[in-house]
């Protein structure tokens, strides 16, 4: 079983589970280091260090940004990164606000879709936090409009469906560049996810390496044996570590914290450039 986790979510962004909650289960399951990487804040990262230190796991503050390059939306996940650095701070701010105006739109566009209230729905299930696509899915589930967060992102949200707008994110290259200026490792989320062209992968994959990407998601809660395969594949011939994620958000609907599959032996791990013991 591996023992690392570097990627998770808590009621900080769009988790259901407190920090303190997180890494408490995390640790029942026998995760020795976890991420907290939650959606453009890092709001979560001090009382997450805080339960980590009382249960002897470690912690890795985390953050994952949304970013774009070449016009495809893309998350890329920060490890070890200084929650004070002035570049992100700026760099979330103006994500907040990025996120505010998307909220505005995406609710009136649910309410021509006949569904009123979402803006103030979605920002209370966000507890004052940033608002994701999550907390409006959960406020339509609250309104009886589909059964699940799941049903919810089959018919609204997404692309050519109520509640979707498209949204200008920050361009990769400064993403990358902020979270290297902020003594972080970035990591390209979940790429298989995206169901990128061979080409397309590798373009993408390029415009990362050259902005200063290092490692690469390789193992996630959502892989197959052959994206996993894949996604080796990709880490070995451009040289970029390999990196491992549940990209837990609640229990239940995602793959359970500690049950990643182990990464191919032959590739270097990403916490080797982070403090982190847990190889065992
Ligand atoms: P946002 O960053 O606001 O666009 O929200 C993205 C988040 O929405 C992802 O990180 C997931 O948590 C969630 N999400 C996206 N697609 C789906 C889906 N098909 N089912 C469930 N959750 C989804
Ligand atoms: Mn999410
Ligand atoms: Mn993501
Ligand atoms: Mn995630």
């Amino acid at each position: 079983m591996l023992a690392v986790d570097l990627h998770s979510h808590s009621t900080a962004s769009d988790g259901t589970l407190t920090p303190t909650e997180l890494v408490a289960r995390a640790h029942a399951r026998g995760v020795r280091a976890l991420a907290l990487t939650d959606h453009d804040t890092v709001a979560g990262l001090a009382e997450a260090a805080a339960a980590a230190a009382e249960l002897g796991v470690e912690l890795v503050p985390g953050i994952e940004l949304s970013t774009q390059c070449q016009g495809r939306s893309m998350h890329i996940v920060g490890l070890g990164v200084d929650p004070a650095a002035s570049a992100l701070r700026e760099l979330i701010d103006e994500l907040a606000t990025i996120r505010e105006a998307r909220a505005e739109r995406m609710a009136a566009s649910l309410a021509k879709a006949g569904i009123a209230g979402a803006l103030e729905g979605a920002a209370r299930l966000a507890g004052g936090g940033v608002p994701t696509r999550t907390h409006f899915a959960r406020y339509l589930v609250e309104q009886g409009v589909a059964a699940d967060v799941g049903a919810v992102f089959k018919r609204y949200l997404v692309r050519n469906r109520p509640g979707y707008v498209r949204t200008d994110w920050p361009e990769l290259e400064r993403v990358v560049g902020v979270l290297r200026a902020s003594g972080a490792v970035p990591v390209m989320a979940h790429p298989h996810a995206h169901r990128w062209t061979g080409a397309w992968s590798r373009r993408l994959l390029e415009a990362f390496l050259a902005a200063g990407g290092l490692g690469v998601e390789v193992a996630c809660g959502t892989s197959t044996p052959q994206s996993l395969q894949a996604w080796a594949g990709y880490a070995r011939r451009y040289g970029l570590l390999a990196s491992c994620g549940s990209d837990f958000h609640s229990p239940g609907g995602f793959i359970e914290l500690g049950r990643l599959p182990p990464l191919p032996e032959d590739l270097p791990p990403v916490w080797r450039l982070l403090p982190v013991r847990a190889e065992a």
